[in-house]
């Protein structure tokens, strides 16, 4: 791969016919259209969220004379480039330069691009741009746009996947799951966490149709012209989930609905009777795993251990152990009432309190409460064997 470094190119000129698409959150153009700012598998423009705190920055640093640090460009031919990495840095100040965003002057006042003075107007635009222009094959611009990506904002997988595997699939994908415009995101966004721009709504779909094999499924699927089956199995699981469960709760985003819609789809459920059920379990004080009700239920309403039933505390344990020692020594009897029951030489054998553990006596599943009246201690033996029974 060959390599030039231009000192000379400004953000003048870099900015001649910016465009940047609100629709899509990317800057476009630049160089008077001899730049494309976003190629395919570059990320979105992530500068502007939270709060444009980054972009704001790009500015600040440009005002105090600081270096942008390196931009890479890559020469597609004679007349075409396009941005390799800097393409935040470079939407940051198009974006400003065509009043986009306001930064805060000396006087904390909030100010766009045309209402700064014309003297630091002039800074920002005649600043010099330190720019690598590189000449490769393919594979071995992306190759090495993996190895530099590894500074700044760190491209998270499934954007070094997008860049990977980029052709047709990956551009409808983008198109369908990472467009923040698109008015299932807000439906969506209840089962799926993280955001479009991130192409988290693309990884959980993709995740989903692959079973969780992503780099194998785009590397078959790259050069289709459709993304049929991914937004069919998509759009299936989500329907089942929002049929199955008819309330909406927070604690349902991010869970991997994609392995329970292939564990339970073809299994019946009564929406109203789920429904009951969810709310019986959030009305529980026992429950600390919220998230896992869902399965929970999904799977019959057995795997306690999905709940996570709060457990004794240590000065209920320790109360429990004293009464219950206190009387088995008087009776000469095992502390463990089912070593008690029994007929070998644990029958009278007191347990230390570490060799025991807190059993409901009452199981919770069937309503038992986990407070002091529904606490016996077993020997650890006889505590596993009871299990949850
Ligand atoms: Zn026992």
């Amino acid at each position: 791969m060959k390599t030039t470094l231009k000192t000379d190119i400004t953000v003048a000129a870099i900015c001649e016919g910016f465009i940047y698409n609100e629709l899509e959150g990317k800057g476009l153009f630049g160089l008077s259209g001899r730049l494309t700012i976003q190629p395919e598998y570059q990320r979105n423009y992530i500068y502007a969220s939270d709060g444009g705190k980054k972009e704001v920055a790009v500015i600040e640093s440009i005002l105090k004379g600081y270096p942008l640090g390196l931009i890479y460009f890559n020469k597609v031919n004679d007349t075409s480039l396009e941005v390799l990495d800097g393409q935040q840095r470079i939407t940051s100040f198009g974006r400003f330069v065509t009043n986009k965003f306001a930064i805060k002057d000396d006087n904390g006042m909030e100010q766009y691009f045309g209402g700064i003075a014309t003297d630091k107007q002039a800074m920002i635009i005649q600043t010099k741009l330190l720019i690598y222009e590189c000449e490769g094959t393919e594979s071995e611009i992306k190759q090495w746009f993996r190895t530099i990506n590894i500074a700044g904002v760190p491209l998270n997988n499934q954007e070094l996947l997008n860049a990977v595997y980029s052709g047709p699939f990956v551009t409808l994908g983008k198109e369908e799951f990472s467009n923040s415009q698109n008015a299932n995101i807000q439906k969506w966004g209840a089962y799926v966490s993280g955001s479009a721009n991130r192409q988290d709504f693309l990884e959980c779909a993709l995740d989903w149709v692959s079973k969780s094999n992503i780099g194998d499924y785009l590397s078959r699927h790259r050069f289709d012209k459709n993304i049929n089956e991914l937004k069919t199995y998509f759009n299936s699981v989500i329907d089942w989930v929002s049929v199955v469960f008819t309330d909406v709760e927070s604690e349902m985003r991010g869970l991997e609905w994609g392995r329970l819609y292939e564990l339970y789809h073809k299994k019946a459920y009564d929406p109203a009777k789920v429904s009951a059920e969810v709310k019986q379990l959030y009305a529980d004080p026992y429950i600390k795993n919220r998230k896992g009700i869902f399965e929970y239920i999904l799977g019959g309403s057995v795997d306690t251990k999905l709940l996570d039933v709060r457990v004794f505390d240590e000065a209920t344990k320790k109360s429990v152990y004293t009464t219950q020692s206190a009387e088995a020594e008087s009776k000469d009897e095992s502390n463990c009432p089912l070593c008690a029951l029994g007929h070998d030489a644990n029958r009278s054998k007191i347990w230390k309190l570490n060799e025991m553990d807190a059993d409901h006596v009452a199981a919770w599943s069937r309503g038992g409460a986990t407070t002091l009246k529904n606490c016996q201690m077993l020997c650890k033996t006889h505590n596993r064997a009871k299990g949850n029974r």
